[in-house]
Order: structure tokens, then sequence, then C-alpha cells
């Protein structure tokens, strides 16, 4: 068997130590005779495990006693529109700063379910390229939100905007336990779990108490299962919850513990992502997409010189030539899923929590050979 290392955007790679418990205990989990996959969520085997979980992502986030977590399914994308049924109902009126597509789609979802959206920044001016800086955001809102690593466009902000009394809500799917965060800062917290977390299936939610509106105070013709109350009074059992992903989630949390916590894996990320930024900054063949300042610790986009932005029908093939090109000699080199974003070209390496240090160095030697030949 021999393992690729994947810079997927998402789903992505996961630690390997996890996947090897995993296997380990898939026909038999802790002499129960079953795999998780097939107990009952309300079993003796299975309740320790989403308690554990929950016990676990409070501690390595430090989650403030007044703030529920939750396990929820739908994805990120659910929450675009649980954050505006649920907190959009009292002036009916949200700020939203434009960072790349994920947030775009947050902002739509709000207007779609009747919340006036006013986006306060953007930097679509410059493709998205930076994280507009808002020290500041005043005025009646229900909420303001962020996404706060856009996965798509490569950028993180380096500062949380101060809000006063409105709820800040912030999208944290690609960056989730990359870094320490301080959770009160914000009145919301979600990610969905297949960047960082876990494989695809569930979503993160992290909510101050106080936000949580009754089922019937939430926007008119919110379903039962989009009300966070329906889920907070119900430890996230409401229904079936995402069992296998949890209990993955669990593993993954406790590896996190071992690397030293949320600081402890942070310095590695920083370590990986300066690694990379170094070569791309200093390489006359590549170059990152964002500015300085604004740079993703998880997801670095990158173009080659022959991205020129020139409208020619030559140098549009070449690039298209030399992109496929990396993408498929990487592959074959055993660094996949590295083909960029159509909205941003060229390429892109996810390096989150579970990629090495030594799959970054991998995917740089194999750049310099590549710059060399081409
Ligand atoms: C992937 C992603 C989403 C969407 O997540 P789904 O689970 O596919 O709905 C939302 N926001 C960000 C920042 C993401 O990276």
């Amino acid at each position: 068997m021999s393992r690729v290392y994947n810079f997927s955007a998402g789903p992505s790679c996961l630690p390997e130590e996890v996947l090897n418990e995993c296997a380990a205990e898939m026909l038999d989990y802790n002499g129960t005779g079953q795999s998780v996959m097939e107990m009952s969520h309300r079993s003796k085997a299975f309740e320790p495990i989403i308690e554990d979980a929950e016990a676990m992502v409070r501690k390595l986030m430090k989650v403030p006693e007044n703030y529920k977590v939750l396990f929820l399914q739908g994805g990120g994308s659910t929450q675009f529109a649980m954050v505006a049924e649920n907190l959009g109902i009292h002036t009916g009126k949200a700020a939203y700063i434009e960072t790349g597509v994920w947030a775009k789609k947050a902002a739509k979802e709000a207007e779609h379910l009747g919340v006036k959206v006013d986006i306060i920044a953007s930097s679509k001016d410059k493709g998205y390229s930076y994280i507009p800086k808002v020290e500041k955001i005043q005025g009646d809102y229900d909420y303001a939100y962020i996404c706060f690593n856009n996965t798509i466009m490569g950028t993180h902000y380096e500062y949380i905007p101060d809000t006063g009394d409105i709820p800040l809500v912030a999208d944290i799917s690609s960056c989730v336990l990359s870094e320490e965060l301080d959770v009160s800062k914000f009145g919301l917290l979600f990610a969905g779990a297949q960047k960082n977390l876990a494989p695809a299936g569930v979503t993160l939610v992290i909510i101050r108490e106080d936000l949580i509106p009754e089922v019937e105070n939430c926007r008119p013709g919110t379903p039962t299962m989009l009300a966070y109350k329906t889920h907070s009074e119900n430890g996230s059992m409401y229904n079936t919850p995402p069992c296998y992903t949890i209990y993955v989630l669990d593993k993954v949390l406790h590896w996190i513990e071992k690397n030293g916590g949320a600081a402890g894996i942070n310095k590695k990320n920083v370590e990986k992502a300066n690694y990379l930024y170094d070569y791309l900054d200093s390489s006359d063949f590549f170059r990152a997409t964002t500015e300085k300042g604004s740079r993703s610790l998880m997801n670095v986009p990158f173009l080659t010189k022959y991205s020129t932005g020139s409208e020619d029908e030559a140098a549009k093939a070449k690039e298209k030539e030399i992109n496929d090109k990396f993408v498929k000699e990487a592959a074959a080199a055993g660094l996949v899923n590295l083909k960029g974003h159509r909205l941003v070209g060229g390429m892109r390496a996810s390096i989150y929590n579970a990629m090495t240090l030594d799959g970054v160095k991998a995917l740089v030697e194999f750049m310099k050979k590549f710059a060399s030949e081409n």
C-alpha cells in the first residue's frame, strides 16, 4: 500500500493514526462486537462517544460555559440558512463582509429568506485576493457575518472585527482548530467537518446560549430541523446524528490534543505555510495569488508565469496546457488534487492540519523541478 499526499480542499486528508485506529475498530468497537456504523445512537456504547466529542471541542477551543456545542447535518451550506432563520429575527437586518464565494452564498441565502443584507465591505475590486479592513461594525443589525478562511480564494482574517453588541457569526469551515481562536468574541461559529475535522457529514456549531430563539420565534416558516433550539435541547440527538463521523471527529480531536492542541497545531501550520509561501515569493516561475497580510494557512492558490491575464487565444491555451501538465505530473509523483478552483485558475494546495511538513516539502521539491523543466 502506498499513500499519496492529498492536497484536496475537502473532503481532505485525515491523520493516518486516526485512520488506522478506525480500521482496527471497524468490526468490533470496544468489545461490543459491532462497528460504530451499526450502533444505535441511543446505545450505551455510542453515548460516551458524542459526549467525549463535545468535551474535546470545549477543551481544545476553550469554549465558555454559556455556549452550546452542536453536531448537525447539512454541511456548512445549511448554516447559511440556519444563521439567517435563527438570528435574523429582531430588526431583520444583517451585515455581511464579502470575501469570495462562500461569503457571497451565505449573504444570498439570508436575502432569499427575507433578511435585509448589507454588504458593508468587499474585496471584489481585486478578485478577492485580500481581506478588507473593517475595524468596527455598527448599526441596528441582528448579526454581522464573516467567512474567516476563504477556502477558494486562499485568504484568512488576521483580525476579528469589533462588532460591539452585534453578535459576530463566522464560518470557520476551513480553519477550525488550525489556530487558537477566542470563542467569546463570536456569537456563533460553524464548521463543516470535512476540511479539518472529520469525513463529510457533520457540522460543528458553537453558539452563545442567549442567541438561540424558541422554535416559534425563528423567522416564519423555519422548519423544526433548522431551529438551533431543536438540537440544543436534545444534545444534538433530536434525530439520528451522523454517528460514525462523530466517532472519527472524536479521534481527530484527540490527535489534535496529542499534537499540542490548537496552539501546537498552529505552530506546525505556520511552518508548513511559510515553507510554501516563501518558495512562491522567491520563485520567478510560480506566484501566490493572495496579498501578504491576508494569506490563508490552509489553502494556497498559485499560478505559473504562463498565467498572464492575456486574452490572446494562444497564451490562454499555453496557460491551460501548463496547468494541466502540472496537475498530471504531480499526481504521477504522488501529489494529488492540486487543480485550482476554476474561479482562481492555476493550482491550489490545501494544507490542512493533517498534511505533514514532509508533504509540503515534497510539493515544493516537485515545483522546483517542474519550474526548471518548463
Ligand atoms: C466547504 C465550505 C463550505 C461548504 O460546506 P458544505 O459542507 O459543502 O456545505 C462553506 N464554507 C466554507 C468556508 C467552506 O470551505
